[in-house]
């Protein structure tokens, strides 16, 4: 049940006659990272051409316009907005053409600093046609004297703070460019004698691309027709891959730091039904997302698993809402209880997070009203309480319901008999369980509130407000 909203999707393919055939197609297996927009540009040696639009992949292409995207080199990006609101303004990859060229970037993650930077490029008489923090990087960019690309990508990047996996194209050549601290995935792949990246190996699956290796946090990979090469300009720093890759956002299907998704949330499950034990007849699990852990949570405590919610795959953006209002239609409209599995029984649900806890709320009222006896509530994840600045669109914190309320008053307020959360702890161990740590280390700041980068923005809005109010 999604709750936290992904972020983007970036997927690159150099030196293939399908090029925009397979971009489309390696969109479409990222699709779950973003649903507002989508964009494809390609390259034919010469010049860049580009097409995008509002809505899911296979809305947007037909085959008519892949025809029209020629060149053997290709970038295309899926979109959830979380700087800049979901505009068509906002649409990725941006494509500009400045005095060394055309150049397209698409972005997923998200700059701490992009205000500052902005301002200050304002201020230089630098002119923004978006809202993006992405526009920072082309700004820069643009701006930079250095002679080469990669330079000059360089020379941006190590102005910017946060988040970014990056996809870069030229008429004659591809970038991939990784945060030091690695926060979003970015893979490296090939298909013949063409290579790829994706934000997730999923996207390699559906072409048949080879998975090389995953582009290291801090690292910057060009491809050219001299071949591809590394480059690792930011020094080391400590790495903070996100954890929420694992537990909700990323697909069961991609691997992750070597991990396979599905087995870590399989894990989180198991280790949750040791932290968090229900004396209970049944396991449901709250579909899509919290399947994989519902299997775990149910392994480990030997209660059968049961399909309790049905989850409709076919809800479209916009729907119509009948005029005697149903009582949670929204939920309603995407789940539905089965009552032959519920009725009489001890129910564990199990899901990944409780963001404001209103779903949370709604699907307990559900199991209860089909006749479950006694509803637990199993949380694969640690009480959500910090909102994310590292790409991943979450509510203020003041939103976040365990950002206020205790355990015991989430319970009360989501009506369940039992609430659990799985510990950081926990975490990290079925992380460990699945691979072991190899001195990896994880972002867990919505959960801990340990920012591993300093936030630019936020500290200079707060700063400005104290100034107002003290002033
Ligand atoms: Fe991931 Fe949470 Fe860190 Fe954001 S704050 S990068 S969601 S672990």
């Amino acid at each position: 049940m999604p709750k936290l909203k992904e972020e983007c999707g970036v997927f690159g393919i150099y030196s293939h006659v399908e090029a925009s055939n397979l971009t489309y197609l390696g969109l479409h297996a990222l699709q779950h990272r973003g649903q507002e927009s989508a964009g494809i540009v390609t390259s034919d040696g010469v010049n860049l051409h580009n097409h995008r639009a509002m809505g899911l992949v296979s809305d947007i292409f037909t085959e008519e316009i892949l025809s029209h995207l020629t060149g053997q080199n290709a970038i295309g990006h899926v979109r959830y907005s979380t700087t800049g609101s979901s505009q068509a303004k906002n649409m990725q990859p941006i494509v500009i053409n400045y005095f060394r060229g055309a150049l397209a970037i698409a972005h997923n993650g998200n700059l701490t600093n992009a205000r500052t930077l902005r301002e200050e490029l304002e201020a230089d008489g630098a002119i923004f046609q978006s809202t993006t923090d992405t526009e920072v990087i082309v700004h820069l960019i643009a701006k930079s004297k250095e002679e080469t690309l990669l330079q000059r990508i360089i020379e941006a990047l190590v102005k910017c703070k946060g988040a970014y996996s990056l996809l870069f194209l030229t008429p004659e050549a591809m970038v991939a460019a990784r945060d030091p601290y690695g926060f979003r995935p970015l893979v490296m792949g090939k298909l013949g004698d063409s290579i790829v990246f994706a934000s997730e190996t999923c996207a390699f699956d559906l072409i048949e691309a080879e998975f090389i290796r995953e582009i290291e946090p801090g690292e910057i990979v060009v491809v050219n027709e001299n071949g591809v090469e590394s480059f690792k300009p930011f020094g080391e720093s400590k790495h903070a891959y996100c954890v929420f890759e694992y537990i909700y956002f990323a697909r069961p299907d991609s691997f992750l730091t070597g991990r396979n998704v599905y087995q870590v949330r399989r894990a989180l499950g198991r280790q949750l039904a040791i932290e968090q034990p229900a004396d209970a007849d049944i396991i449901v699990a709250v579909p899509d997302s919290g399947v994989p852990a519902a299997m775990g949570f149910s392994e480990e405590s030997g209660l059968p698993l049961e399909l309790g919610l049905l989850r409709s795959h076919y809800v479209g953006r916009t729907f119509i809402e009948p005029q005697q209002s149903i009582r949670n239609f929204g939920v309603r409209l995407k789940l539905n209880a089965i009552k032959e599995v519920l009725d009489g029984k001890r129910v564990v649900i199990v899901d990944d997070s409780i963001v404001r806890g209103t779903t949370s709320r709604k699907i307990v009222k559900m199991i209860r009203a089909a006749g479950a006896k006694e509803v637990h509530m199993r949380i694969s994840s640690p009480p959500t309480k910090f909102s994310c600045y590292y790409g991943i669109d979450t509510p203020l914190k003041e939103e976040l319901i365990a950002n206020s309320l205790d355990i015991d008053e989430i319970r009360k307020y989501i009506t369940s008999d039992s609430l659990g959360y799985l510990t950081l702890e926990g975490v990290m161990k079925a992380v460990d369980d699945t691979k072991k740590l190899n001195g990896e280390s994880f972002c867990n700041a919505c959960f801990s509130g340990k920012y591993p980068v300093e936030l630019t923005d936020l500290k200079k809005t707060k700063q400005k407000q104290l100034g107002l109010f003290g002033g």
